[in-house]
């Protein structure tokens, strides 16, 4: 379980999120949507504190942090629990495919390189990957570099995976790629809560959909819900305007 309460987090002296309520179910996938600048990225790094919110308090699991008091010992255990996919992929250029997955277990976790390779070739496997084992990023295309940075995450074998807007930077028929590999790891039953802006796929794969707007949560509940039947005007023109 993943709870944010109050989140509050300012850049010098704006102040982006003004106090996020928000809670996840183990198995959920959670779809954050918003206009641009509403805060949703803002609100992902919260979690796991690669933005350090000004106040407020995450929970996952059993490990509750106040943003105001969090050690860094604290920040460790977080982030121990998540693993993110950037937008930008963010592997490591001069690594392989096979060692950019392979890193985080084996540095971070200091898990035995036997045990973690062969995770990392399952991982390869189902992401439809597994021929490009030992190619350098460089020679993917954005699509296979994202579907890398899922394995990555994966191999992580995190209590849930943040998304940042994972197809935006992709060219538009790379996109489906990308997205079929995250519907299936959906069908897995981990967590996930994805910052996008692909409806369909909010509508289609998520159980919960959260609309941001103005650096809070303006309202969440099932697709339906959020699609067919907002409650709030604002929700509704932000909807309306995609159509
Ligand atoms: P988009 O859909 O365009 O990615 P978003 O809803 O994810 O938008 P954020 O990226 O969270 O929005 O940004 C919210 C606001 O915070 C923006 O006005 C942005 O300029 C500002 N912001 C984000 N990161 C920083 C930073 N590191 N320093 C200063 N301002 C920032």
């Amino acid at each position: 379980m993943i709870r944010l309460e109050n989140i509050e987090k300012s850049f010098g002296k704006t102040q982006v999120l003004k106090g996020i309520f928000l809670e996840v179910q183990k198995g959920d996938i959670v779809s954050i949507l918003g206009p641009s600048g509403s805060g949703k990225t803002t609100m992902l790094r919260c979690i796991n504190f690669l933005d350090k919110a000004t106040s407020g308090m995450v929970t996952i699991d059993q490990l509750s942090v106040d943003a105001k008091t969090a050690t860094k010992k604290d920040i460790l255990d977080l982030r121990k629990k998540t693993a993110m996919v950037f937008q930008n992929y963010n592997l490591f250029q001069h690594k392989t495919v096979l060692e950019n997955i392979m890193e985080g277990p084996i540095i971070v976790q200091k898990r035995e390189a036997k045990e973690v390779k062969a995770q990392a070739l399952e991982l390869l496997k189902k992401v439809g990957l597994s021929h490009k084992a030992d190619a350098y990023p460089s020679a993917l295309s954005g699509g296979q570099q994202q579907r890398v940075g899922i394995a990555r995450a994966l191999a992580m074998n995190p209590q849930v995976i943040l998304f940042d807007e994972p197809t935006s930077a992709l060219d538009p028929e790379l996109v489906g790629e990308v997205l079929d590999v995250m519907r299936k790891i959906a069908r897995e039953g981990i967590t996930m809560i994805i910052v996008t802006h692909e409806m369909n796929f909010a509508r289609e794969v998520s159980n919960q959909v959260v609309f941001m707007d103005g650096g809070i949560v303006v309202e969440s509940g099932t697709p339906s819900e959020i699609f067919t039947k907002p409650k709030h005007e604002r929700t509704r023109q932000f909807l309306q305007r995609l159509t």
